[in-house]
């Protein structure tokens, strides 16, 4: 029977072993999911209601508990840790209170005597999903499927096991019924066998391009809905009427929160020519105060990457952009799965670190004489999840917020997911939109009733 063993990134050292679950016991798992469904759909909005703010409570209880785990298992920062789980309860408790608003009939009118559009659940909903913020991302998909009268089955990472299993405990302590929410404990491989599952309705995906192409193919043979969320290399656009102090405290936070592997990190600042120079050297003064150091103190900001691997990627990327002509400005040393915050200037858009994803603490500046340019810059990226544009010209921000191919568009402010506001991308970042009133409606039968 194959083992997964994760490992604590900081210390190299061992942290706990999980039997994977073998086909009979997935098959077992779904089929309870699946019958779960029946009584499930049937529950009041009130009644669910009062299950998620359970389970908003139970989050703000233990936040400690799932934070530390966390931590263990990827190397976050403690105190960004605990900020997760806050959020986790926030997203909880805002679909408790708007899931019922968001989803109710919504009357057309027509010839009919009466007609409109009724909102109902799919059924058991499979969520594969990444390691980078192991609550988050699963919870922003789990409370609005569940509130909306489905069933989540999910397969995590295989480096967080043990924060995938907590977030099975969370629902649990909160009284939700059994089978409402499952964990499998299975690797990618076997992800193919429950997508073909009959009793698995539909797939959201968060993680790389490639296992987003593989698992939307797999659900497209099999006519079933998918919604991906995948890589981003969002720009920071940065004029020269930009408030400097401002945007660099902004930028640097965008760029080496999370240890810089998010999705939506400000990963390619484009700058101005004109105030540039300035502006490095500013945010140089910035990122030498981050403090990097064991993700357990509470005093740390940059911790280390998730694992080795991910931190020698990071490694080649600037080594290779170095040799291509780029600048380090500061950083670039790896010491296992350590990387040090890195910041490299004279970055063209056929170097490694602009063109591909840099998934790490590394940030790439380029210069710009033209906002046209600019803006141009921005767009060459095969990704679309969103930007940030830094100027005081508001009026000019928002009508320039139209030409830039994203997901988001952001001004004065990092690109942030939000509760209340819908997120997602478009071209290789993905399709879909999580959160808000879009993402409750992602995996629900849109039924047309009419009457005569
Ligand atoms: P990843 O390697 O794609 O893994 C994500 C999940 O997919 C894991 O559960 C992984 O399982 C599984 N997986 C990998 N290959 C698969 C395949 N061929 N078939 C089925 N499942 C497969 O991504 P990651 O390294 O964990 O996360 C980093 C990536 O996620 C970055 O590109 C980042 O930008 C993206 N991301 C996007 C968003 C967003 O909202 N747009 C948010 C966060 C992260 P195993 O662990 O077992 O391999």
């Amino acid at each position: 029977m194959a083992t997964t063993t994760s490992l604590n990134p900081y210390t190299g050292e061992a942290l706990d072993s999980y039997k994977n679950h073998i086909k009979k016991e997935v098959s077992e798992i779904i089929d309870k999911a699946d019958n779960r469904f029946y009584s499930w759909r049937e529950t009041s909005f009130s009644e669910r209601k009062k299950l998620m703010l359970a389970a908003a409570s139970e989050l703000k209880k233990n936040k400690k508990e799932y934070a530390e785990m966390m931590t263990l298992e990827m190397g976050k920062p403690i105190s960004q840790a605990i900020a997760e789980v806050e959020k986790c309860a926030w997203v909880c408790e805002y679909y408790a209170e708007n899931a019922e608003k968001q989803l109710q009939n919504e009357v057309i009118k027509t010839d009919a005597h009466k007609s409109y559009v009724s909102y109902e659940p799919l059924g058991v909903v499979l969520a594969v999903m990444p390691w980078n913020y192991p609550f988050w991302q699963v919870f922003r998909f789990a409370v609005p499927a569940l509130m909306a009268g489905n069933i989540g089955v999910l397969k995590h990472a295989s480096n967080v096991f043990g924060s995938a299993l907590n977030i099975e405990k969370v629902f649990k302590r909160a009284g939700f019924p059994d089978n409402c929410f499952t964990t499998l404990l299975i690797g990618s491989d076997a992800v193919e066998d429950v997508i073909e599952n009959e009793k698995i309705k539909a797939v959201t995906l968060t993680g790389s391009g490639p296992a987003g192409s593989s698992v939307a193919s797999i659900a497209g043979k099999n006519i079933k809905k998918t919604v991906l969320e995948l890589g981003g290399s969002n720009a920071l656009v940065v004029l020269k009427d930009c408030d400097m102090d401002k945007t660099i405290a902004t930028c640097v936070q965008a760029r080496f929160q999370n240890t810089g592997q998010s999705c939506i990190a400000g990963k390619r600042l484009i700058i101005d020519e004109y105030i540039s120079e300035e502006f490095v050297e500013k945010m140089l003064v910035k990122v030498r105060e981050l403090k990097s150091g064991d993700p357990m103190d509470q005093e740390t900001y940059i911790g280390t990457m998730a694992r080795e691997d991910l931190a020698k990627d990071i490694e080649k990327q600037v080594n290779t952009s170095v040799k291509a002509g780029a600048k380090l400005a500061i950083g670039g040393k790896r010491q296992g799965a350590y990387f040090e915050p890195t910041i490299l200037t004279n970055v063209t858009k056929n170097m490694a670190v602009f063109s591909e994803e840099t998934f790490g603490p590394a940030l790439s500046i380029t210069t710009f004489k033209t906002v046209e340019e600019a803006i141009e810059l921005s767009n060459s990226s095969k990704f679309g999840l969103g930007v940030s544009l830094f100027t005081k010209n508001i009026e000019e921000a928002e009508k320039l917020a139209l030409q830039f191919d994203e997901g988001a568009v952001f001004i004065n402010e990092l690109v942030k997911s939000d509760p209340r506001l819908p997120f997602g991308g478009i071209k290789q970042s993905g399709y879909g939109r999580e959160l808000s009133e879009h993402g409750i409606r992602e995996f629900v039968n849109r039924k047309t009733i009419f009457l005569n």
